[in-house]
């Protein structure tokens, strides 16, 4: 394990993070391509995933080439303490949240103090966590190192998930009833969080819908959102244009906050599709990317197919693929779908597609189970993302320009689509309880060139344009990403004067 470590190139790197995501792509892609970053900027990076992903990404085109250790950049993994019936059960996520932080301080401890006895290689001088790993700052107490929180929502949400405990303690949630989630009381206009406009109470989060007054999701989301501030600084995959006015107020709260996003565009902006050595983007795709997908755009007209894909964790039900699957065949534009295994309830995924649905659609659609996204929404085909508004996919369609259709379902996807539909101009958002007329309607409208279409055209070019400014050198991603390796590195300078007294 420690043969990667003797070279001079090595040795010049003296900062050394270890970076520890939650084991879910939506929380792993965004920790890569930062730990990519710091080491374009000369960080030694140890990244480590949890034993059953990084079994799982060798297993996945026999060999798991993106695993490849390099100089001054490893991979690591810890066991994540799930058995196999845990792994299997619907609620695994849950399960895993609650085993990691049981089982895997003690374990990321001691890879850090044995990789730091690799010849060569400097001991961690800082720790850098994704959301949902909290326990983990504990990691870098035990270690005397400073931790940095990547939280992988936008600044509106992380804002949003901050103000879940007043939201609580001033009684709006949890709900008294069933009745209070379609009664309109979701809809009660909140005006009182600093930096943000006026937004509907159930924009806030997924998580003001419990009417459990010991809700686990609603308990772990504010725990793990304020515990941030014991973490030396919080980074966040956006960008300063885009969130201004909340990421001004944010300041007031937390003192050191990076903007250093979007993530997927900065990555790209350093020639890291070549230079990180992986062959792609940076990513660990826990599911094999379709690569025939790209050869389908290829054949389709400029600006004509619409991308549709939920993500890496969201399950719908039988009925409500049936409804987008009808409405997308009722729109009569071409369209690249995403049914990843277990999108659908009981763990299905394609073969729950209706047969009379794809033989009627299979002229002008592609159906995959997963791709490579950020290169599908940067293909010149693809015209409009219907998306679950998770944030990473968000801050991908506004780095490709892509306009889109918003089905929020789950924590800070309901205000991210919010931002999309109303402060960004760039997309139109379906109703909680789908109808196959509306995702036809739709479509229709961010497809077919209307006015509406145009608009959100416009706006999404301006973004665009915006996000390559901020990513470029002297843009404020680019700047406040110099900001924080100068942070690391005095931590790590601090850290030493400490050690030589
Ligand atoms: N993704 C992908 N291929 C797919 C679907 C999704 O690579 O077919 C990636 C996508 O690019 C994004 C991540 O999976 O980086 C999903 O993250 P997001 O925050 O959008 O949603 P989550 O999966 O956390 O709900």
């Amino acid at each position: 394990m420690c043969e990667l470590s003797s070279s001079m190139g090595e040795r010049r790197r003296r900062t050394h993070a270890m970076l520890f995501p939650f084991p879910c792509p939506g929380h792993i892609n965004p920790t890569l391509k930062l730990a990519e970053l710091l080491h374009s900027r000369g960080v030694h990076v140890t990244f480590v995933n949890t034993e059953y992903n990084q079994e799982r990404l060798r297993r996945r085109r026999g060999g798991g080439g993106e695993l490849r250790s390099r100089e001054g950049f490893r991979f690591e993994a810890v066991p994540d303490g799930l058995s196999e019936e845990e792994r299997a059960s619907p609620d695994r996520t849950v399960k895993l949240y609650l085993s990691l932080r049981q089982n895997c301080r003690a374990p990321l401890v001691e890879l850090a103090r044995r990789v730091a006895r690799c010849e060569g290689v400097p001991p961690v001088t800082c720790v850098v966590l994704s959301g949902l790993v909290s326990f983990a700052l504990a990691v870098a107490e035990e270690l005397a190192v400073p931790a940095f929180v990547l939280w992988g929502t936008s600044a509106c949400g992380f804002v949003c998930t901050l103000r879940l405990r007043q939201l609580r303690q001033r009684g709006y949630t949890p709900l008294k009833d069933e009745s209070y989630l379609t009664n309109g009381y979701l809809d009660m206009p909140i005006d009182w969080i600093a930096g943000m406009p006026t937004v509907r109470l159930g924009d806030i989060s997924s998580f003001v819908r419990t009417l459990d007054p010991t809700s686990f999701g609603l308990r772990v989301e504010e725990e793990e959102a304020t515990s941030c501030a014991r973490a030396q600084g919080l980074i966040l995959n956006t960008f300063d244009d885009l969130e201004s006015d909340v990421l001004d107020a944010l300041g007031n709260e937390f003192p050191r906050v990076y903007t250093i996003g979007p993530l997927a565009a900065a990555m790209h902006g350093r020639g890291g599709d070549r230079a990180n050595g992986h062959g792609g983007p940076a990513g660990l795709s826990l599911w094999e990317e379709d690569a025939a997908c790209m050869a389908w755009l290829d054949a389709q007209p400029a600006g004509s197919v619409l991308y549709v894909s939920f993500g890496s964790l969201a399950v719908m039900s039988l009925d409500e693929l049936a409804e987008f699957a009808w409405g997308l065949a009722d729109s009569y534009h071409p369209f690249l779908w995403v049914v990843r295994p277990g999108l659908v309830a009981g763990d299905r995924g394609t073969d729950a597609l209706p047969d009379d649905f794809l033989a009627a659609t299979k002229d002008r659609c592609f159906i995959a189970e997963w791709c490579a996204q950020e290169q599908v929404l940067q293909h010149g085909a693809v015209g409009g993302f219907l998306t679950h508004s998770g944030w990473n996919s968000t801050t991908e369609s506004i780095w490709a320009g892509v306009p889109m259709i918003c089905w929020p379902g789950f924590a800070d996807q309901y205000i991210n689509s919010r931002y999309v539909r109303d402060e960004w101009g760039i997309g139109l958002r379906l109703d909680e309880e789908l109808r196959r007329e509306q995702v036809a309607a739709h479509v229709e409208e961010l497809m077919g060139g209307g006015d509406t279409a145009k608009e959100m055209r416009r706006n999404a070019a301006k973004w665009k344009a915006m996000t390559e400014a901020a990513i470029a050198p002297g843009g404020s991603s680019y700047d406040n990403l110099d900001k924080l390796v100068d942070e690391l590195r005095q931590d790590e300078a601090d850290a030493k004067v400490t050690r030589g007294r």
